[in-house]
């Protein structure tokens, strides 16, 4: 998983940007502010970047669904499995266009069969 200078959540393109350290806490792994659609995220380790990066988008999820409270046990829950998910499905989220997709893979067997292969 990469870290993207932008994501699209619920049709708003928030700005990433990696800091050296919070300017408001020091806790913290990462901020957004839904005010100014920007995500910023602490320069640590490249996994712990992956998950606070997903825990902001979760932030950005309820606030597209329209929640003003934000549980963070259950916002940090979600991150870690949804980073789960991600890690351990290396390339599930490519486009189905691209050659290595499962579609693409039944297609090419149903053409080998016919051709008794
Ligand atoms: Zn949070």
């Amino acid at each position: 998983m990469r870290i993207p200078k932008s994501v699209k959540v619920g049709g708003v393109t928030y700005g990433v940007s990696i800091i050296e350290s919070c300017p408001t806490c020091t806790d913290c792994g990462g901020v957004i502010n839904t005010e100014d659609s920007t995500i910023a995220i602490k320069q640590v380790g490249q996994q712990r970047m992956e998950h606070v990066l997903l825990h902001e988008i979760v932030h950005a999820l309820y606030k597209h669904l329209g929640y003003d409270e934000h549980d963070e046990k259950l916002i940090d829950g979600l991150a870690a499995a949804l980073h789960a998910v991600i890690v351990d499905n290396p390339g599930m989220f490519e486009s189905a266009s691209a050659p290595e997709t499962a579609i693409k893979t039944k297609k090419k067997k149903a053409k080998g069969a016919k051709n008794g292969n």
